[in-house]
């Protein structure tokens, strides 16, 4: 299951907490019924992202421990924020996709197994996972003088992360896809605020998690008829996304 997401007002955050009540309170503690040790994403009125664990859930309200937090996209308010949905490759290649797409200026990043990742992770590896993850993108930030670090997140499968998107433009880079170009796509946009954009593992999408991502309303797009490697297409996407929208 992916991290839940909760939408909160800056007021509840102070001092690396955050305590939350009313309907947000209700909808952790009484519909989810999540407890002490859930990790849970908060969002802020200003696009601010807090990543943080319940450590305590009382009758009233619900007391969070923030680890980190990420600022709104663009500095200018102008640059879409831009989230790279990738599927997980196998061996050291999500090392390169994080540090390359941070470089090149996504937001954050939402990794998940897809159906043809070879590579897997149990749970009692994601902490551990997750902290290496985002240690890369914190260091790619700092390498390349960004102000914000981009937030790496989990999820179990395709469904969850075509299910927690809430970006303005969704995009799946689909190698089988012969119909819709990226080009045609973008030409047809203007800037939007926030994308997401899905990539397969070195094995591919399987078509259904490509059904799925649009009835998530994911568009797939071709980058060409030449196949990628997963790391070259996420990286191509950016840096074409970066020409198009990038404000700085
Ligand atoms: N199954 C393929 C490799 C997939 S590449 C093979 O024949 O080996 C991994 C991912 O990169 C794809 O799932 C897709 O998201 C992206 N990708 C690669 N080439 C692409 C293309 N020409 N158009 C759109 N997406 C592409």
């Amino acid at each position: 299951m992916s991290i839940r997401r909760f939408i909160i007002n800056s007021g509840s955050v102070s001092d690396g907490h955050a305590v939350v009540d009313g309907e947000v309170y209700k909808h952790i503690a009484r519909v989810l019924r999540m407890v002490a040790g859930d990790p849970v994403l908060l969002v802020d009125e200003n696009g601010v992202t807090y990543c943080g664990t319940i450590e305590l859930v009382t009758k009233k309200s619900v007391e969070i421990a923030i680890s980190s937090m990420q600022a709104a996209a663009g500095g200018d308010g102008t640059s879409p924020r831009i989230t790279i949905c990738q599927a997980l490759p196998k061996g050291d290649r999500i090392d390169l996709i994080l540090q390359k797409c941070t470089e090149l200026g996504a937001h954050d990043f939402q990794l998940f197994g897809g159906c043809r990742s070879i590579a897997k992770v149990r749970q009692d590896q994601l902490p551990g996972k997750l902290e290496r993850w985002n240690r890369i993108t914190a260091e790619a930030a700092r390498q390349s003088g960004r102000n914000d670090v981009p937030l790496v997140t989990w999820c179990h499968t395709a469904l969850d992360a075509a299910a927690n998107a809430d970006h303005q433009l969704r995009l799946t880079l689909w190698e089988d896809e012969r119909e819709q170009s990226l080009k045609q796509v973008l030409s047809a946009q203007e800037r939007p605020a926030s994308v997401i954009v899905a990539i397969g593992p070195e094995g591919g999408f399987d078509p259904l998690e490509v059904r799925h991502f649009s009835q998530h309303g994911f568009q797939p797009v071709s980058l060409g008829s030449r196949i990628l490697r997963t790391e070259t297409a996420s990286i191509a996407i950016l840096a074409i996304m970066q020409y198009m929208w990038e404000a700085t």
